[in-house]
């Protein structure tokens, strides 16, 4: 009897602390989590890649505000044996990038190029855009500065971390323009961002890309074959994750064009395929996202 009730107690609190983790901005060392021989996570919002080799160690993305950062600084000393210190960023996005300052100086900031031409030309307003939405984030995102990154490349570059190696890509525009994708060698590890999530919705935001634009990296991912993914907003899985992505966008956007055509309204056309993805997608949380995505498709056109 008192087992069960042992086992009861532990279960709840193993699902208060992941859904806790996936919206609270505050990341918890305890979360920490391995994903692969090299590559460790801190599961939370959002869930942040940490890659270990015997000569550096890779961060991937920042945590909301510098405070974050510094907890991610907290766990890397725990986790690396020392060298130097690599941090890149999956996108713009401030739970992505606007904790660089908690990080250690001498950290090399490395981003693609469009990303970086995003971030100047919209991080701050995301950055007000977030403090708007709660005082908890103002507070964390108060004084936030960034600064220019150290490293910039095109479509790819490599960080040689000692017996492992990630491969920095930009492959095209899906959530944001300059979503970059982070593949860990030898541990088949793909880091995902937003790009490949784990049954979560796809939001493209602002001037972002496109649906197709999103198949298309997704097309280019393939090749990768990775066999593990570690989204961003979501729970890790194993490369299914990129066809399982791949069909539910190209299931809305051929749901969407063919009610377009018969002279369907967007707004329309977005509630009806949110009641049919519910039941369709029963396990999808965020599921009433499909109408945005629906109207992506229709200013897509085709
Ligand atoms: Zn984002």
């Amino acid at each position: 009897m008192r087992k069960a009730c042992l086992a009861t107690f532990v279960l709840m609190c193993a699902c208060a602390l992941r859904v806790a983790a996936q919206s609270d901005p505050s990341l918890l060392p305890e979360t920490t989590t391995r994903i692969s021989e090299h590559v460790y996570a801190i599961m939370g919002f959002p869930n942040i890649a940490i890659v270990v080799g015997t000569r550096g160690t890779l961060v991937v993305d920042t945590g909301l505000g510098p405070r974050n950062g510094a907890t991610i600084a907290g766990v890397v000393k725990k986790l690396s044996p020392g060298g130097l210190l690599y941090l890149t960023t999956t996108h713009f996005h401030p739970e992505h990038a606007a904790g660089e300052g908690g990080f250690p100086s001498g950290t090399i900031l490395i981003r693609d190029r469009v990303q970086q031409q995003e971030m100047e030309a919209h991080g701050a307003e995301m950055v007000t855009r977030f403090s708007q939405q709660s005082a908890q984030r103002a507070e964390l995102l108060a004084n936030v500065k960034m600064r220019q990154p150290d490293i910039v490349f095109d479509t790819e570059t490599k960080v040689d971390l000692g017996g492992v190696t990630a491969r920095l890509l930009w492959m095209g525009e899906a959530h944001t323009k300059g979503d970059e994708l982070i593949f860990v060698e030898p541990d088949s590890t793909l880091i995902s961002g937003d790009v490949v999530q784990n049954k979560r919705v796809p939001g493209i935001y602002m001037e972002g890309g496109t649906p197709s634009s999103w198949v298309g990296v997704l097309d280019k991912l393939a090749p990768l074959n990775p066999r593990h993914i570690l989204p961003d907003h979501s729970d890790p899985g194993d490369g299914s994750l990129i066809a399982q992505e791949r069909a539910f966008i190209v299931d809305l956007q051929t749901r969407s064009l063919a009610l377009k055509r018969q002279g369907t309204s967007a707004e329309d056309v977005g509630k009806r395929l949110t009641d049919e993805f519910k039941t369709k997608y029963p396990d999808w949380p965020n599921i009433n996202a499909v109408a945005g995505f629906v109207q992506r498709v229709y200013a897509e056109g085709r």
